[in-house]
C-alpha cells in the first residue's frame, strides 16, 4: 500500500526515478530478539524491530507499537508514513516506527516494565534525543514512555526527557498530547464538513476504535455539536440512531473487562454493519486495511476522516472517489499527535513549559493551514486528497534531499 501510494505522487511529481528509489527504501532497520524474564522465572524471548525511514528533513520521530500481528514490513509502511506526514504538517522530521510482537493482554505489570525497558536498551544503538525519537502507539501509553525515558536516562546519566514524547505530564510531557491526535481529527473533520457544504453541528458521526485517537475524536466531535450514533472497539460495536452518551462510555465502560459493547441503551452490531451505517462521517481509528475493496461499496458517509494509520486500501480509495465520498488522509487527518509531540520535544529540550490553551491553539493552526494547502493542491491536480497530501509530503521530502545532496 505504502510503496503503490508513495508511486502515484511520484508520477504527479515527475520524480527522478533514482530519487523515487531511495524515497521507496527505508534507510535504517533493526530487527533485535531479547528475552524478558517471565513472573514465573521463565525466559520469553521477544522479536522487536525498530525502522527509520528517512532523515532529509530532520531527526526521525514515530511511535512505537505492541501488537501481536507486527511484522518487519508492517513497520517499515508506518515508518514511511510518517515521515510523509511530518512532511505534510511541515514539521522538521523523518519518518520512523518502532514495534514488538506481542499481546500486552498476556503480561503482568511488571513483565510490560520488563520488557519496555529492555526492549529500549536494544534499540537504543538508533534512538536517541537527536537522532530519532519514539512516541506511543497502538498497545502503548504515557507510563511505556516514562519506562523508556528513565531506560535511556540511567544509561547516560542524567534525565533526557527528549528522548521519547507522549510521556506524563509530570516528567517533561506535553499538555494537550493525550488528546492531540484525536483533536487534530476533529479539525480535520470540520474543515472538510465546510468544504462540502456540511454542517458540523448535528452531522451523524460513526467511529470505529476506542483507543486514544477514536474515543477523544468521538468526545470532541460530541461536544463540537456532532452526534455520534455509532462507535466500536476490539470486541464489537454499537449504534444509536439518536446518538451515543461517549463521556459515559469513555468513563464507565472503555478499558473495563466487558468495554462499550456492555452498554445497554443500543443495538449490537458487527464491525461490517458499523462501517456500512446511514451517517454523515466516518472516523475509521482503529487499525489498518479495515475499508477494503470488499466493503467499501457499503459505506455510507459522505466524509471519511482517517483516524488510524493506512485504514483504506487503494483498491477502496478508488471505490469510495467514485461514489463521491471524500477522504481525508490519514497522512493529514491524524498528523495531530505527532504534531503535539513535536511540540512536546521543543519543550523538553528548551525546559520551558507551554500552556494547554497555547498547545491547542498552535495545533489548530497547523492543522487548518496544512489542511487548506492540501485542499487547494487536489483542486490543483483535480485528485483526491490523499495523492493531493503525498504531492505535498513527498516533494517536500525530495526538495530537500536534493538540496542536501547525495553523500560524499
Ligand atoms: N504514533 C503516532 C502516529 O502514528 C504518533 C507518533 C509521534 O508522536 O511521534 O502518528
Amino acid at each position: 500500500m505504502a510503496r503503490d501510494q508513495l508511486a502515484v505522487a511520484a508520477r504527479y511529481l515527475n520524480l527522478d526515478e533514482g530519487l523515487h528509489e531511495v524515497l521507496s527504501r527505508p534507510k535504517r532497520q533493526i530487527i533485535v530478539n531479547f528475552p524478558v524474564v517471565m513472573d514465573n522465572g521463565e525466559v520469553q524471548v521477544y522479536e522487536g524491530y525498530r525502522v527509520q525511514h528517512n532523515t532529509s528533513r530532520g531527526p526521525t520521530k514515530g511511535g512505537i507499537r505492541y501488537h501481536p500481528d507486527v511484522d518487519v514490513d508492517e513497520t517499515t509502511a508506518l515508518a514511511m508514513w510518517m515521515t510523509w506526514k511530518c512532511a505534510v504538517v511541515n514539521i522538521p522530521y523523518g519518518g520512523a516506527k518502532g514495534s514488538v510482537k506481542v499481546d500486552t493482554k498476556l503480561l503482568s505489570k511488571r513483565e510490560l516494565e520488563k520488557l519496555t525497558r529492555r526492549f529500549a536498551s536494544e534499540i537504543n544503538i538508533i534512538v536517541g534525543e537527536r537522532s530519532d525519537i519514539p512516541a506511543p502507539d497502538i498497545g502503548t501509553n504515557a507510563q511505556v514512555m516514562a519506562w523508556i525515558m528513565d531506560t535511556f536516562s540511567m544509561q547516560s546519566g542524567y534525565t533526557m526527557p527528549g528522548v521519547v514524547t507522549g510521556k506524563p505530564i509530570e516528567m517533561g510531557g506535553s499538555q494537550g498530547r493525550v488528546e492531540a491526535t484525536g483533536r487534530g481529527v476533529v479539525v480535520a473533520a470540520g474543515e472538510a464538513a465546510r468544504m462540502i457544504g456540511m454542517d458540523f453541528n448535528g452531522a451523524r458521526v460513526v467511529v470505529q476504535g476506542f483507543g486514544n485517537v477514536g474515543s477523544i475524536a468521538a468526545r470532541l466531535a460530541e461536544e463540537a455539536g456532532a452526534i455520534v450514533v455509532g462507535v466500536s472497539d476490539a470486541r464489537g460495536a454499537i449504534y444509536n440512531p439518536k446518538g451515543l452518551p461517549i463521556a459515559e462510555l469513555y468513563s464507565k465502560y472503555a478499558g473495563r473487562d466487558g468495554g462499550i459493547i456492555e452498554y445497554p441503551d443500543c443495538e449490537k452490531i458487527t464491525n461490517e454493519e458499523l462501517l456500512a451505517l446511514d451517517c454523515d462521517m466516518l472516523f475509521p481509528s482503529a487499525i489498518a486495511a479495515q475499508i477494503t475493496a470488499e466493503n467499501a461499496g457499503n459505506v455510507k458517509a459522505k466524509l471519511v476522516v482517517e483516524g488510524a494509520n493506512g485504514p483504506t486500501t487503494p483498491d477502496a480509495d478508488h471505490i469510495l472517489s467514485d461514489k463521491g465520498i471524500m477522504v481525508v488522509p490519514d497522512v493529514l487527518a491524524n498528523a495531530g499527535g505527532v504534531v503535539v509531540s513535536y511540540f512536546e520535544w521543543v519543550q523538553d529540550l528548551q525546559n520551558f513549559f507551554w500552556e494547554e490553551d497555547e498547545v491547542n491553539k498552535k495545533l489548530e493552526r497547523i492543522m487548518k493551514h496544512s489542511f487548506a494547502q492540501v485542499y487547494a493542491t487536489m483542486q490543483q491536480h483535480k485528485t483526491d486528497m490523499r495523492t493531493a497530501a503525498y504531492i505535498i509530503g513527498v516533494k517536500r521530502v525530495a526538495d530537500a534531499t536534493v538540496m542536501r545532496g547525495i553523500f560524499p
